[in-house]
């Protein structure tokens, strides 16, 4: 299935763990400009799934930022905080497949494990580290309270059909991505589908949260290109549509560094504190 007849949808799904900075304006105004030249709708996801860092007072920002940068979206807006039960059907339904299984390991089980690594092969994917496998195998029912879930990516890469592919029509990367088995193994391994204490994984919610918006078309930053891989595989192996991309330039620093959260110098809400205008903001990221 394709997004790419559907009307174009599209989306800007901020985490409310810090101020938006320019990056962030740059991908929402162009998510906003692309949707609107193209006669379709502009989204607004609120993903606060990590309840530990999201922030009430952030989110208000969000909403305050992007209002003043311009856009305008539909109300009410998706939030992840309350898509859980949709987040573990779609686990029980990879589950009923045989592809998951609870994984007891802490970080530094996984660094100790990973120390003796395979000659050539890669130590870190678009997931983090990649996982080396330790608790593969264990069953759903000896999931203890504390362990997070994973995908058994060599299993699931068997239920691609073999022309999975996805377009991409970003500057970096513009054409035609075919999913590659081996190497969905191999440099990225067996991702987190449920996080320890939540309902879910960026990946899994990503996913079932973009099918339910009917998104069509997916702009976000480039930093996100490589996991486009397990988003692909998951939208097959869920059976949802899969969404044309689009990952733009990131927006970076004097010393050519992305911005990060922290990077408060570059939040919307100094610059408008400065006395910035919107025009301003969109000459600064070449809008
Ligand atoms: N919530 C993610 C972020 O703030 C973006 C997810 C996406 O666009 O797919 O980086």
């Amino acid at each position: 299935m394709t997004g790419a007849g559907a009307p174009f949808t599209t989306r800007f799904a901020p985490s409310p763990t810090g101020p938006l900075h320019l990056g962030h304006a740059y991908s929402a105004l162009l998510a906003h400009d692309m949707a609107r030249a193209a006669g379709g709708r502009f989204l607004l996801r609120i993903e606060d799934i990590d309840r530990a860092r999201a922030r009430p007072q952030w989110e208000a920002q969000i909403f305050d930022d992007l209002g003043w940068l311009g856009l305008d979206w539909p109300r009410p807006v998706m939030r992840q905080s309350a898509r859980l039960p949709a987040y573990a059907e779609a686990l029980e339904r990879l589950t009923a497949m045989g592809l998951t299984y609870p994984c007891r390991c802490r970080r530094a089980d996984i660094e100790a494990a990973a120390r003796a690594p395979q000659e050539g092969a890669p130590q870190f994917g678009p997931d983090g580290r990649i996982y080396p496998g330790t608790c593969r195998g264990r069953p759903m029912a000896a999931r203890g309270e504390d362990d997070v879930i994973r995908l058994d990516m060599a299993r699931a890469v068997q239920l691609l059909p073999a022309d999975a592919a996805f377009t991409e029509t970003g500057p970096a990367h513009a054409g035609t991505h075919r999913l590659d088995p081996d190497r969905l193994v191999r440099a990225v391994g067996d991702i987190v589908l449920v996080r320890r204490g939540m309902g879910g994984s960026y990946h899994l919610a990503v996913v079932v949260d973009d099918a339910e918006q009917g998104i069509s078309h997916v702009i976000r930053g480039e930093d996100l290109f490589e996991a486009t891989r397990i988003h692909v595989l998951l939208q097959h192996l869920l059976g949802l549509p899969v969404p044309v991309w689009h990952h733009h330039r990131l927006i970076r620093d004097d010393a050519g560094r992305r911005l990060a959260k922290r990077d408060d110098a570059r939040a919307i809400a100094r610059y408008r504190a400065d006395g910035l205008s919107p025009a301003d903001i969109r000459a600064l990221v070449g809008l």
